[in-house]
């Protein structure tokens, strides 16, 4: 009898269905100035640092694998990526092009982003996004009295002004930001607040998170019938306003929705379910793939969903590990279950993993809380709206 290596189980392992790698998200702290109590991270007051020694390390991995796409958006989150000096991310960008410039003929392209609460930028913060090309995403809930309700220091002294002022600085510098609001019970019943407050702000990119059910936030404002019956509404109502309003508001959960139904398109599969489509790496180097979310998560069916470290081990070995296998096996079982269960499959794709896991506790389930906020019921609004006529705007 002879025993299967790592290596030969990956080899048995459709490499194929995995990649290509678009999105890799790296915490380039743990560390948050803020204290929202909605956040799912852990360790979010402690001060840890990814070594940029270790970035050639983890474009070495990213390039000799056979995931590596031609286009990759590598995002500085996962904790408030502006704690760090702007020279942190000089240093990030001259590592980069060194690398790609030593080792490809410029076929992968790396885009840097960050995900900013925005308390921070001022003038030298644009400056150093301008000349390093890094995009900004913010981190912002709407008016005061939405937003400060749950993004607060650590103090207890609220967020929005300075947000506010970070996006101002945006503005001034001419740098376009999109924005995620995580939407919580307060926004319900405000939506023309929230639209008044993101069209007045200039923002023309938005993407609504409802608050979950994640991490050590282990309940939300956001459960049960009710709210989902509020939610609908508000989304009705925000998009009746943004369409009835000049200012030009791609709605994320429109968008996409659109975009597949536009081109006639339906997903069998989505980002955060197709192994190595994204890959996330915490301060340490550790690395795992699905859904950012899960990164450096422990629990009692999978242990922690950690699959290696970048310094010894290598996208393919981490394939073949019993770990990774388990994970594969259930999210497959969780994309089954979707798709012979749930008439919004061909626009969802089989849901996101962190989600399946806060609630149900395995990635072998279908429907969430989660799913039903983020796809369902905007699908629902949508599909309203275009018994209408054609939507005006998405
Ligand atoms: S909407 Fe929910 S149940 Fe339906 S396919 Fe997506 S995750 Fe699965």
């Amino acid at each position: 009898m002879t025993l299967a290596t790592g290596l030969d189980r990956a080899t048995d392992l459709d490499l194929n269905r995995f990649g290509p790698i678009g999105l890799v998200v790296v915490q380039s702290t743990s560390l948050c100035n803020l204290d929202c109590d909605y956040c799912y991270l852990p360790d979010r007051q402690q001060r840890r640092i990814f070594d940029l020694q270790l970035l050639p390390v983890l474009l070495q991995r990213i390039l000799e694998s056979p995931f590596c796409g031609p286009q990759i958006s590598l995002v500085w989150h996962a904790g408030e990526p502006l704690t760090l000096p702007c020279s942190y991310y000089d240093e990030a960008t001259s590592i980069i092009q060194s690398y790609l410039q030593q080792h490809t003929n410029g076929e992968v392209v790396i885009d840097q982003h960050v995900q900013t609460n925005a308390t921070l930028i001022n003038d030298a913060w644009c400056e150093c996004f301008k000349r390093n090309r890094i995009v900004v995403g913010v981190s912002i809930d709407g008016p005061a009295a939405i937003h400060d309700a749950h993004r607060r220091f650590r103090n207890g002294n609220p967020s929005h002004a300075l947000s506010l002022r970070g996006l101002e600085a945006l503005r001034r510098h001419n740098i376009p930001s999109h924005v995620i609001a995580v939407v919580t019970a307060e926004a319900m019943d405000q939506p023309e607040a929230m639209y008044r407050f993101f069209r007045d702000t200039g923002i023309t990119s938005l993407g609504f998170n409802v608050e979950e059910q994640e991490g050590v936030h282990t309940s939300s404002s956001m459960q049960g019938q009710l709210q989902e019956e509020r939610y609908r509404r508000f989304l009705s109502r925000f998009w009746e306003l943004s369409e009835a309003d000049e200012h030009p508001l791609a709605l994320r959960e429109f968008h996409q929705v659109i975009d597949l139904i536009q081109r006639n398109r339906r997903l069998n599969q989505n980002e955060l379910n197709r192994p190595y489509s994204i890959l996330s790496v915490d301060w340490q180097g550790n690395f795992s793939t699905f859904d950012p979310e899960l990164l450096s998560v422990s629990s009692e069916r999978y242990g922690n969903f950690n699959l290696g470290n970048i310094r010894n081990t290598s996208l393919v070995e981490a394939a073949s590990s019993a770990r990774f296998q388990q994970l594969w096996a259930d999210v497959m079982g969780g994309i089954a279950l979707c798709q012979s269960s749930c008439d919004y499959f061909g626009l969802c794709g089989g849901g996101m993993g962190s989600n399946k896991f806060w609630e149900h506790g395995t990635l072998n389930c279908s429907e969430t809380s989660a799913c039903r906020f983020r796809t369902q019921l905007p699908v629902q609004v949508l599909l309203k709206r275009f018994e209408a006529g054609p939507p005006l705007s998405a």
